[in-house]
């Protein structure tokens, strides 16, 4: 009997939906286009849904293998000939040797570092659509390969070109199979957070960096001309990441005083990460990033679909003692995760 997918599933667009309206306001044709074209793909998705299921355990082992098409500006996911198949040489065409390399980093990070075997943990391959639209601003996930736009080279530039993107989007793969977090409210946060967290913890790990080094900036690599020097969030210290004409001010809470508690962005997805994301800044600035993202990576395996903050960090901490247990990580990392998460106001009291 095959469990069924949660009706809330995540179709993360890595430019979150208030960022792009405030573009479109704004005039930026190329952000109203996407926002159409978004929509477009999330209701032909829905209709696909049936068609691929997260815990399909029958299907065999597979080699993780990338496979990268050109989508040549077509609004068409897969478009043959395949541009790029593991192990075949470099192309002509700069993004997607780069979306490759980048594919390759996370697929490795996850199997040397973490012990998992690609998104699912059996070795399915990564799917990577690059050139996506006519100057598509956004990347997204959508259940079973991720696709990148080339952005319109002004406001953002190419999402394939940063590990950030790459690595968020194809964690949120990892999560769709492990805890499946519902997509709204606080499990779709949970849901974004757990991006960003393997997001940073990726791009710190190919750069060599320490969390004392890193940015914990998401987003600031895809940024065009007019942005320049923005990002869409800040781990560190959110609600800091953008404050201009385009895109508005970033709406991040960085405590649960601040929680948003209205109806977009699927109950505050995007914004509300930010709370989690400060804990785990707080965390990895105390124990290491390395050993803070075993900590959470092991919790994700624990966590369900309608888990809530505070089950995050029941959960969490909980997976804290048990590797401190197992020799994993260091005596007092248990209590260095919680005072983090008391920063931050969690747990919250109703
Ligand atoms: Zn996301």
């Amino acid at each position: 009997m095959k469990k069924h997918m949660c009706l809330v599933r995540c179709c993360c667009q890595f430019v979150p939906p208030n960022v792009s309206e405030n573009l479109a306001k704004k005039g930026v044709e190329e952000a109203r286009v996407s926002i159409q074209q978004s929509k477009q793909i999330r209701a032909r998705r829905a209709l696909r849904s049936v068609s691929f299921n997260a815990f399909n355990l029958e299907q065999a082992v597979g080699e993780a293998n990338r496979k990268v098409y050109d989508c040549k500006n077509t609004w068409e996911q897969r478009l043959e000939p395949i541009a790029r198949d593991e192990g075949s040489d470099h192309t002509d065409d700069k993004t997607v040797n780069i979306v490759y390399e980048y594919g390759g980093i996370v697929r490795d990070y996850f199997r040397n570092v973490l012990g998992r075997n690609s998104i699912d943990n059996r070795g399915m391959d990564l799917v990577l659509n690059v050139h996506f639209g006519v100057d598509f601003m956004n990347a997204f996930w959508d259940g079973d390969e991720m696709t990148f736009g080339d952005g319109d080279g002004e406001v953002f530039s190419n999402f394939a070109n940063s590990l950030d993107v790459v690595a968020h989007e194809l964690a949120h793969g990892v999560t769709q199979f492990t805890a499946n977090l519902e997509y709204q409210s606080q499990s779709g946060a949970l849901n974004e957070h757990f991006s960003d967290v393997f997001g940073t913890a990726i791009s710190q790990y190919a750069n060599g960096q320490t969390a004392g080094d890193a940015d914990w900036l998401i987003g600031d690599e895809i940024m065009g001309p007019a942005l320049y020097g923005e990002a869409l969030r800040s781990m560190k210290a959110p609600g800091t990441a953008y404050n201009n004409e385009l895109l508005g001010v970033d709406p991040q809470p960085a405590h649960m005083k601040d929680y948003y508690a209205g109806p977009e962005d699927n109950q505050g997805v995007h914004i509300n990460s930010g709370i989690p994301n400060r804990a785990f800044y707080l965390a990895a600035m105390e124990m290491g990033t390395d050993k803070a993202t075993l900590v959470w990576y092991e919790a994700l395996q624990k966590l369900w679909p309608t888990a809530n903050f505070n089950d995050a960090v029941t959960v969490i901490v909980e997976l804290a003692r048990q590797l401190t247990r197992d020799g994993k990580i260091p005596l007092g990392s248990a209590q260095i995760i919680r005072a983090a998460f008391r920063d931050v106001g969690l747990p919250s009291t109703p």
